[in-house]
């Protein structure tokens, strides 16, 4: 006879209610937010989609920021639905250029809708998110912040920068579960949002999750995933205990010591730390390479390179410091396989520099 065996990931008990609203509120306390927090059952793209989805229709005009493809779905999912998009496209690898974005802001007075990713896990760039918000904030404009890779690599402030959406996924410097999202929504975009013709009894609609806040935050709809759930309060517990303002700067002392490596094995990063991100440090690929044969010699090592996601005419490759990898291990093998695979290539490296460089910005 067939005997169902007992799997603790099968076996689970639901998500017990009245946490949910806890959850809201640690999520809360994390950004620096007192609005709305809503909670979003699926990865962080899903929560994306849904606040373009919900915040497009036609008449509505967005000035959107383009540093990675995730800028430019952005831009498709709010045209998908009738919006107005003009888009502000960066150098491939680099972050926007605050002028440029004075200047479309100029030549399109009627914006209601502002959208960029903060820091960029896709190439490693930082944008100058508080000269932007600041350039929205004198016209106006409702602000829409990608911050999925930057919350816990950077401090994200919502309330202080005024930010109006802020996305989040915990799967990235929070080093928590895939399968749940989170966001925080002002009172100026619920005003944006709740318009007669929102979107309604989706997936998508930030109208739905509203109902959620409205109702006394209890269970959410459907049947929640609960081993999601469960994932994300374990991974707020860790950053309890380590606490957020060490956890972001343990990221910036992950990137600074890669730069410092770098310099010191005679190969800069691609941008200055001024433009980087915490999350992962691009470097170039000589002429003499290609990036898959880069990344092969550094697998060869045992260590993961990958290249630049969106980067290609730059020809970037990513040495990866986000979540539990922003560590001094790991920091020290991507700088030295990265150096080793130079090397092979016939570009001289001081391997052993760069590694007194990285453990004396970690002794400091
Ligand atoms: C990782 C990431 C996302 C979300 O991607 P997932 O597919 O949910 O992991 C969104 N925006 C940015 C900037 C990211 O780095």
């Amino acid at each position: 006879m067939f005997e169902p065996g007992w799997n603790p990931l099968v076996g689970v008990s639901s998500y017990p209610a009245e946490r949910y609203a806890v959850l809201a509120d640690r999520i809360g306390a994390i950004l620096h937010s007192r609005d709305d927090i809503l909670l979003v059952q699926a990865e962080a793209v899903v929560a994306l989609e849904a606040v373009a989805a919900s915040l497009a229709r036609p008449g509505l005009s967005a000035l959107n920021i383009v540093t990675s493809p995730y800028g430019g779905w952005f831009g498709r999912w709010l045209r998908r639905s009738g919006a107005e998009v003009a888009d502000v496209v960066a150098e491939p690898g680099l972050p926007v250029e605050i002028e440029a974005v004075a200047r479309a802001l100029d030549a399109a007075p009627g914006v209601d809708v502002l959208a960029l990713v903060h820091a960029e896990s896709a190439s490693g760039i930082l944008n100058p998110l508080p000269e932007i918000l600041a350039l929205a904030r004198a016209r106006g404009i409702v602000t829409v912040v990608d911050a999925v890779a930057s919350v816990g690599g950077h401090e994200v402030d919502v309330d202080e920068l005024g930010i109006d959406i802020a996305v989040i996924g915990p799967q990235k410097a929070l080093g928590g579960p895939a399968g749940v999202s989170a966001l925080s929504v002002s009172g100026r975009a619920w005003d944006l949002i709740l318009h007669d013709g929102a979107p309604r009894d989706s997936i998508l609609s930030l109208a739905d999750l509203k109902s959620w806040v409205d109702g006394g935050r209890r269970s959410l709809p459907g049947t929640p995933a609960p081993l999601e759930f469960f994932a994300l309060e374990a991974a707020l517990d860790r950053i309890k205990a380590e606490g957020m303002e060490n956890v972001v700067a343990r990221h910036a002392l992950a990137a600074s010591a890669t730069q410092a490596g770098l310099t010191a094995l005679g190969a800069a990063a691609w941008v200055p730390a001024a433009k980087a991100s915490n999350l992962v440090t691009a470097v170039p690929v000589p002429e003499a390479l290609t990036p898959d044969a880069l990344i092969a010699a550094a697998g060869r090592l045992g260590v993961e390179l990958t290249e630049g996601v969106g980067t290609a005419p730059a020809r970037l490759v990513r040495l990866n410091h986000t979540g539990p990898r922003a560590s001094f291990q790991t920091v020290l093998s991507n700088v030295v396989a990265y150096g080793a695979a130079l090397r092979q290539a016939g570009h001289p490296c001081d391997i052993a520099a760069a590694a007194e460089a990285i453990s004396a910005v970690y002794s400091r």
